[in-house]
């Protein structure tokens, strides 16, 4: 089976609930454990928010989703025009955080790890960032 989305929002808090719901409906199509779905929703839940909190800092921007499902692997990528990440390797590091005044536990893309298959992060200061998922 072969078969693609995208989606576009703006960076709100609130559009987190909506990237993590839009996401899973298109991967219940791959019949996923319920477990599966939650892994998924987790890593979109985090990237989503890093796009906002990090990548907009609050300012309105646009967040897009790219998925696509190729047999029984889904391919998620959520990108920002935001501030981007100077140092990814250092942003990649467990409990590593640039915001802990915001009560943040820099374990982000930890999370994403754990939960995919596949990370890989694209970042360049002030064009953007984009975070590649597979599962
Ligand atoms: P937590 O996710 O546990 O609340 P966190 O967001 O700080 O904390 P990670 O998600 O692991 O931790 O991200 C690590 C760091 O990478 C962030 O503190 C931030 O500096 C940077 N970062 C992550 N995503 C982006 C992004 N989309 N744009 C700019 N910087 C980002
Ligand atoms: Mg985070």
């Amino acid at each position: 089976m072969k078969n693609s989305m995208k989606v576009e929002f703006m960076s709100k808090s609130q559009n987190e609930a909506f990237a993590r719901v839009v996401v899973a409906s298109f991967a219940s199509q791959l019949d996923p454990t319920i477990e599966e779905l939650a892994d998924v929703k987790t890593a979109v839940s985090e990237a989503v928010t890093n796009a906002i909190i990090h990548g907009y800092e609050g300012k309105d921007g646009t967040v897009s989703i790219s998925c696509r499902i190729e047999d029984r692997e889904i391919e998620i990528i959520v990108e920002d025009n935001g501030k981007g990440i100077e140092d990814v390797e250092q942003a990649r590091q467990p409990l590593y955080t640039s915001k802990p005044e915001l009560e943040r536990s820099g374990m982000g893309f930890t999370v994403m790890e754990t939960f995919m298959d596949i990370i890989e992060i694209e970042s360049q200061k002030d064009v953007g960032t984009k975070v590649r998922m597979v599962k």
